[in-house]
């Protein structure tokens, strides 16, 4: 059985909240993992806007990346970590989201959570703030509090998964490859802020964007400097990054010449970082939330893979990308987020990479006429 048409959306629907949807559903979408899996949850978001007004429970780091999204009715800023730790965090936080769903859903036909992220804690949540209906998947460690269980398809793309948990009751299917599309809206203020850098730097052409950070040291290819110094004979190069990826764009800095280097690293906010890759020929990035970025920016992607493969669902979406991995090794994949060291101590995966095949997919997807 193919899965169902997605509902058509309310005449009238565009421009926020709309009245009909009152009969409708209500979703509360609670995603507090990576920086990826927000973004990669915004197809699921898209999908859910169709039934009705979507409420989003996310961090305060990932926040920022749903500003402006058209399918978001209102976005509670969970700091799980800090201020609203424990206990007593978590209940502030269901009594805000009651306190919300008092005022905004009456009339509405069914809540429903999905829990896109699977602790007990985000569980916990749906269920102090009065959300009889929880959906999330099979596999999750808070699986016994859901009232509908989702199978976690381990080949699938990630996308994929997050979106087919709007569809509980249907047969596993792959969707259709625009509706997973990832979706982020830069606003004036990240336009106007990319616009100033790259004017600041004096970059008015194409550029390359390269990403070299990654959470995880295993999964930070080390040889963008090599690339860079290449890649920058022929375009600029524009690293971006946070702060904690200063060590890396300095490296990279030290190997390219002024007029050919921005650094946006520690300068953009996520968003702004989505919509200066949004404006490159294309991104080089690690297994890292850029590559989700440039999915959604439609940006042609680079995404190298080391301890990780693509199969475990988080590879570009992009409609021009390419993976690389080392093809040689019975060690990899040797950790599904990607180890902070090597456990074999050679970390062949990524030293056996090099940057020949790397530049020539730089070349043929940015920089060659198409
Ligand atoms: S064990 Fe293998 S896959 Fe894992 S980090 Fe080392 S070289 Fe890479």
């Amino acid at each position: 059985m193919a899965l169902p048409a997605p509902a058509e959306p309310f005449p009238g629907a565009e421009g926020g909240v709309r009245s009909q949807d009152r009969s409708r559903q209500s979703s509360l979408v609670i995603q507090t993992a990576f920086i990826g899996d927000t973004i990669l949850t915004t197809p699921l978001i898209a999908e859910l806007a169709t039934r009705g007004p979507v409420d989003i429970v996310t961090t305060p780091v990932s926040a920022g990346l749903l500003q402006n999204n058209p399918d978001v009715r209102h976005l509670f800023v969970f700091d799980k970590r800090d201020a609203q730790r424990g206990m007593r965090g978590l209940w502030a936080m269901a009594r805000t989201i009651r306190r919300h769903r008092a005022e905004h859903d009456a009339g509405v036909a069914r809540a429903v959570a999905y829990l896109a992220q699977g602790s007990p804690r985000s569980a916990a949540l749906a269920v102090l703030a009065g959300v009889h209906e929880r959906i999330g998947f099979a596999t999750s460690p808070a699986r016994t509090m859901y009232t509908k269980r989702v199978p976690y398809i381990e080949n699938q793309h990630h996308a994929a998964r997050l979106w087919l948990l709007a569809f509980p009751n249907e047969q596993r299917a792959e969707p259709r490859a625009e509706r997973l599309r990832p979706r982020l809206f830069p606003g004036a203020a990240e336009k106007n802020a990319v616009t100033e850098l790259l004017r600041e730097h004096g970059v008015s052409g194409p550029f390359v964007a390269l990403a070299p950070g990654s959470v995880w040291a295993t999964k930070r290819w080390p040889y963008y400097p090599e690339l860079a110094q290449r890649v920058s004979m022929r375009v600029p190069v524009v690293v971006i990054g946070g702060k904690d990826d200063q060590t890396q764009a300095d490296a990279i800095a030290a190997h390219v010449a002024a007029d050919r280097f921005v650094s946006a690293v520690g300068r953009l906010s996520l968003l702004a970082s989505a919509e200066l890759i949004g404006r490159a020929r294309a991104l080089v990035s690690n297994d890292s939330s850029p590559t989700h970025m440039a999915s959604a920016m439609g940006t042609p992607t680079i995404t190298i893979f080391g301890p990780t493969v693509p199969s475990f669902g988080f590879g570009p979406l992009a409609p021009r990308s390419a993976t690389l991995g080392h093809a040689g090794l019975d060690c990899r994949p040797c950790d599904r987020h990607g180890p902070q060291r090597c456990p074999l101590g050679h970390w062949r995966c990524m030293r056996e990479l090099g940057v020949d095949e790397v530049e020539r997919l730089v070349g043929q997807m940015a920089l060659e006429k198409r």
